[in-house]
């Protein structure tokens, strides 16, 4: 076992606090990381404020992990000591099953190892990425190429992918109409990705305070949802809408955006229900979807994609100790567009 410094989350209601947590002995197709930023996702706040369900504390949480290869196992072949790599949302499954199979491992039918508040296989409550060092088995690294800079790679292992999954799915590209709900973490990399792809863009904000920075990021479009005419205006316009708000939003309101057999997918997780009134589907033959981060393969061609592109998230670098602060803020819709931990000040 290996003792490594971390930040602990003891209770729904108590700051976060400097603490420490065991790693295990490294296996033979493990990868020891030492991490150098961890990106601060929303699913982090819902988590630790035991939101969605009630979390196993203390709980060290992070899913957007950047590191450097310390030390391998001896049957790891796919990465070596010294490579620059990433971890995301989740560190196995069980690669049995037709989405395994698949290489959908984030749909996993036995239910994906998710990187924290996750039951191990050897039966431990998983871990995450606030912390100076995990273990993870080699299938479940990512490389990170070169081009991207280091602290500004950490969000894509979650904001990035899970974004760049839907995008793909649902095909946004040239002549596609894609509309993006929410500009923060994730917002903000589905712009990117979304414009990168050759989509026309549209952002739709709460409101017009952060216009210049969407078109920045290639949106054509930008419009404030507390404005009423903003759906009038834009009624029966777009292919697909990205949600990405934590918390719950007027779906019937956003649907009638869409064009016929728009989609509206919903990569936001409030923990409150989404109502969908059915009639608001009928018109347009619309689709009310959900995505989940995306599969372990898809996760190395969104940051191949992004290196190629030359995409990368937009960070705030903070140090371990104004995490609290940082989740104030996120919780204000005050980011712009990611926080980013530097890891060295946990060491
Ligand atoms: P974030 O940085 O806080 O961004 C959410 C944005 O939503 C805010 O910046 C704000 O944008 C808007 N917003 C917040 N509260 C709102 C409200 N009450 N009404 C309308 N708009 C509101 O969060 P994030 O890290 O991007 O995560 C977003 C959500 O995605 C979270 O629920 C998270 O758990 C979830 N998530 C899901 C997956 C998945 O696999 N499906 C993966 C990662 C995260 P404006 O200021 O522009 O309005
Ligand atoms: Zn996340
Ligand atoms: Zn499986």
């Amino acid at each position: 076992m290996l003792t490594v410094n971390a930040i602990v989350a003891t209770s729904p209601t108590a700051p976060l606090v400097r603490g420490t947590i065991e790693r295990r002995d490294l296996g033979p197709r493990d990868v020891l990381i030492e991490i150098r930023y961890a990106g601060v996702c929303h699913s982090d706040i819902h988590t630790v404020r035991g939101e969605w369900r009630d979390m196993p504390y203390p709980l060290t949480v992070g899913h957007e992990i950047v590191g450097t290869v310390a030390e391998v196992g001896g049957e790891v072949t796919r990465h070596a000591t010294g490579d620059r790599v990433g971890v995301g949302c989740m560190v196995n499954s069980c690669r049995e099953c037709e989405n395994c199979r698949a290489g959908q491992e984030q749909y996993c039918l036995r239910g994906n190892t998710q990187t924290y508040a996750g039951v191990d296989r050897d039966g431990t409550v998983t871990q995450g990425g606030y912390s100076t060092h995990i273990v993870v088995d080699e299938d479940f690294v990512l490389r990170v190429p070169g081009s991207i800079p280091h602290e500004a790679a950490a969000p894509l292992l979650c904001a990035g992918i899970t974004t760049y999954s839907p995008l793909a799915h649902w095909n946004a590209g040239p002549g596609t109409r894609v509309a993006v709900v929410g500009l923060g973490g994730l917002g903000h990399m589905a712009v990117k990705i979304a414009a990168a792809c050759g989509a026309s863009v549209t952002v739709l904000s709460q409101t017009l305070n952060k216009k210049d920075d969407g078109h920045a990021f290639g949106a054509e479009d930008y419009h404030a949802t507390s404005d009423p005419s903003t759906f009038e205006a834009l009624a029966n316009t777009f292919d697909l809408i990205i949600n990405t708000v934590s918390a719950p939003i007027d779906m019937g309101a956003y649907l009638r955006l869409l064009r016929l057999d728009g989609t509206l997918v919903s990569v936001g997780a409030p923990p409150e229900p989404l109502p969908v009134p059915v009639f608001a589907l009928f018109g347009n033959r619309r689709s009310f979807a959900g995505s989940g981060i995306g599969g372990i393969a898809e996760t190395q061609e969104m940051l191949d994609f992004c290196a190629g592109r030359g995409i990368a998230p937009e960070v705030e670098l903070i140090p371990a100790d104004a995490v609290n602060e940082a989740y104030e803020r996120v919780l204000r819709s005050d980011v712009r567009y990611r926080f980013v931990i530097d890891i060295d000040t946990l060491r």
